[in-house]
């Protein structure tokens, strides 16, 4: 049996497949507020409750709708998520031209979500079918399709452990033997040294850091020709968060391309001195 190595790409969301936030694109509008007065709510809320951002804005969508009398049910919550819109590449390509980009190189590629946004919201968005899995926040919903709780809230810190299940294959979040079971790391399903993450760097530092420092390749992206934006990437590189930094321009030939085609080529070339070394 011939062995086909794994090379997974994870991608944070908001800020880098998709400009701005997930809630921002409609929901947010919908409500009648705009993003600098949603975000200081949630931000001032969670600061005076010493509490997480992540279920704070979970729980402020669901007032706001509330509040406004607009619809907010499992469904309307997916509508919002075909409203994204994404980076340039992003939805005209890019993830079926890396998959074809491993497969002439004799591996495997796979891509995830690693998001502190709405899980309902990614999967219904125009490129909500290209990933392997999606790992984000999601709310717990009654029998009439209405969010009554937080179901799961990724943040910041908590994202690695998705990083983990994707090296140890354990996607289902249910199943907590399997990413707690000891396998050698090169018989993981994707070893460290096999994955890169894209981030834009506000909930990404703890994944990049662990990527980069279990032998994997991390990368900052930021929308081209945001100065402030530019500034904060070159930040993560210059404290060696990242190996790399580039626009957010998905297209192909552009350096984010070229730069992750690059690392495939190194992780596929370092699989075939293993399998050689393998006999
Ligand atoms: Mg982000």
């Amino acid at each position: 049996m011939t062995h086909r190595p794994t090379i997974a790409l994870a991608y944070d969301f908001d800020g880098t497949l998709s400009p701005g936030s997930m809630q921002e694109h409609s929901f947010i509008p919908e409500v009648g507020q705009d993003p600098a007065t949603f975000w200081a709510k949630v931000n001032g809320d969670a600061a005076r409750l010493g509490a997480d951002n992540i279920l704070i804005y979970m729980h402020e969508m669901v007032k706001a709708a509330q509040r406004e009398e607009v619809r907010f049910r499992r469904e309307d919550i997916e509508r919002h998520g075909q409203q994204i819109g994404f980076f340039d590449g992003v939805s005209e390509g890019w993830f079926q031209r890396l998959r074809d980009y491993g497969a002439e190189r004799g591996v495997k590629i796979e891509h995830y979500i690693i998001s502190s946004g709405l899980k309902e919201m990614i999967e219904a968005c125009a490129i909500g079918s290209e990933f392997d899995a999606i790992f984000a926040s999601e709310f717990k919903y009654n029998a009439d399709e209405v969010p009554v709780w937080a179901a799961s809230a990724v943040n910041y810190t908590n994202k690695t452990q998705f990083l983990f299940r994707i090296n140890k294959g354990a996607l289902d979040l249910s199943d907590h033997a399997a990413v707690n079971r000891y396998v050698d790391e090169d018989d993981r399903p994707v070893p460290f040294r096999n994955m890169i993450y894209i981030g834009d760097g506000d909930t990404d530092v703890p994944c990049m850091r662990t990527v980069k420092e279990q032998g994997g390749v991390s990368i900052a992206v930021h929308p081209a020709g945001d100065d402030a934006l530019v500034k904060k990437t070159a930040a993560l590189k210059a404290d060696a968060r990242v190996h790399f930094t580039a626009d957010a321009d998905y297209t192909d030939g552009s350096a984010l391309d070229a730069y992750v085609k690059a690392a495939i080529d190194k992780m596929a070339a370092v699989e075939a001195l293993k399998a050689l070394e393998r006999g």
